[in-house]
């Protein structure tokens, strides 16, 4: 897309939309393509940093699910523009859209589906070359830092870039500026204040799908970090040991400083406060059969010997000084181990983030009740989701319903 073009301030665009992440992308592409023109700011260097960065280890595009269980998995519940969205861009749309990008879809055995490159690299720029070609002019660089509602009913649109402040002119704006997470790729959640001077109701950010802290020792960090419990099963308890959430099962990776993967983050859900981490590293072997192959091994071997025999992961047995068990044995310990946890990682490094600006400010198409002419779509919505394909499916089906409203606007005028 070009980058260049003069836009006459004096002259309103048809649509300006700021952010260009994939819910801005879908948006500007709905509105060029019934041939009007489109100016998509975007604050950073280049489009769709976080995509990338989402696609680094496998993108998963989205679920395929039938729509009411798909749905099912959004907060707020039963939401009826997060529902209405999804129905009007459903998960086999967003399939075929990448497909006419070139990039074929495939389904995994969990029902989630991907990429077949894994990756968003090859399809995003596909969609920049078809965006440019449809006309959308990028301005990258373009930090929005206002919105002010001209007395002609447009909007003047504020931003910091290289060579100073400049201001756009449009009938239309679509917000489209990230949640909170992974500030380093994108969004940090400073836009808020603008939002909240045109007298919106945001709620505060906080970080969703996480990973959560545990301090390992300096041995257990350089010998660890990176490696993963393959299919264990994960159970949350409160500070009193009680079951407070799960199970959930599959792998999950050590980090530096604690646990992650799509097997921990439902567990983040619960919220920041220490807690205890039960894990069945064989939820596959039922105890009996687990007690009988315990029984097998040679009594006087080491128990760095019996991990391995039982092809416990290499971290088992280290674990245990990380963690001591207060009671118990071997059984006990693959199938109830007990790790205290500090509490969730921050947002500097979680999946998406909670908060932002309140969905009863929207109607329908996610235009703003209280500003006509400004729509707002994707992770900067207070909405949550699951990993699973669910944010980017709700981000890129927002993006379509607000895109292809301003363009009906635009069309019938
Ligand atoms: C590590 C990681 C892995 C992920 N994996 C998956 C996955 O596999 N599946 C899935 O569904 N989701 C995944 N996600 C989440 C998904 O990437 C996001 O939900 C999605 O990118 C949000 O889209 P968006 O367009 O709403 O916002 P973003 O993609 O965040 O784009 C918003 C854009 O707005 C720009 N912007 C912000 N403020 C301003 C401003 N003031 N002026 C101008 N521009 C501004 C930002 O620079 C950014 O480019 C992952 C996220 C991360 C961090």
């Amino acid at each position: 897309m070009t980058g260049t073009d003069d836009v006459e301030a004096e002259q309103p665009l048809a649509c300006l939309v700021v952010g260009g992440g994939p819910a801005g992308l879908m948006a500007a592409e709905q509105v060029a393509r019934v041939g009007h023109g489109v100016v998509l700011a975007e604050a950073r260097p280049n489009l769709g940093r976080k995509l990338l960065l989402a696609g680094r280890s496998g993108l998963n595009l989205t679920h395929s699910e039938p729509l009411e269980a798909f749905a099912a998995r959004y907060r707020p519940p039963n939401n009826p523009k997060i529902y209405n969205s999804l129905e009007a861009f459903r998960p086999q749309d967003l399939c075929t859209f990448l497909e006419d990008l070139g990039e074929p879809t495939m389904q995994g055995s969990s029902g989630r589906i991907f990429p077949k490159s894994w990756h968003a690299t090859g399809f995003l720029r596909a969609w920049l070359k078809r965006l440019q070609a449809l006309g959308v002019q990028a301005r990258v660089r373009h930090a929005l830092t206002g919105l002010e509602r001209q007395a002609n009913g447009t909007w003047r649109a504020d931003f910091a870039t290289d060579d100073g402040p400049i201001s756009l002119a449009a009938a239309s704006v679509i917000l489209a500026l990230g949640g909170a997470s992974w500030p380093r790729v994108g969004s940090q959640g400073d836009w808020a204040s603008i939002l909240q001077d045109l007298g919106c109701r945001m709620l505060p950010f906080a970080p969703s799908n996480c990973g959560l802290k545990r301090s390992w020792s300096a041995y257990f960090q350089e010998r660890f970090a990176g490696s993963h419990w393959k299919d264990v099963s994960l159970m949350l308890l409160d500070e009193a040991g009680t079951p407070a959430f799960g199970p959930s099962r599959g792998d999950v990776t050590l980090t530096r400083s604690g646990i992650e993967s799509g097997a921990v983050y439902p567990l983040s859900a619960l919220g920041g406060g220490k807690t205890i981490l039960e894990i069945d590293f064989r939820p596959q072997t039922a105890r009996d059969q687990l007690a009988a192959d315990i029984a097998r091994l040679r009594p006087r071997a080491s128990l760095a010997k019996k991990a391995g025999a039982l092809k416990l992961p290499a971290s088992f047995v280290p674990l245990l000084k990380e963690a001591p068990q207060a009671s118990g044995d071997l059984l006990d310990w693959i199938k109830a181990f007990r790790l205290p946890l500090e509490g969730q990682m921050g947002l500097d490094r979680a999946i998406s983030s909670q908060g932002g600006l309140a969905l009863v400010e929207l109607d329908e198409a996610f235009q703003l009740l209280r500003s006509p002419g400004l729509y707002a779509v994707g992770e900067m919505l207070a909405w949550d989701a699951p990993t699973g394909g669910y944010l980017l499916q709700a981000c890129i089906s927002q993006g379509f319903v607000a895109g292809r409203a301003v363009a009906q606007g635009l069309s019938a005028a």
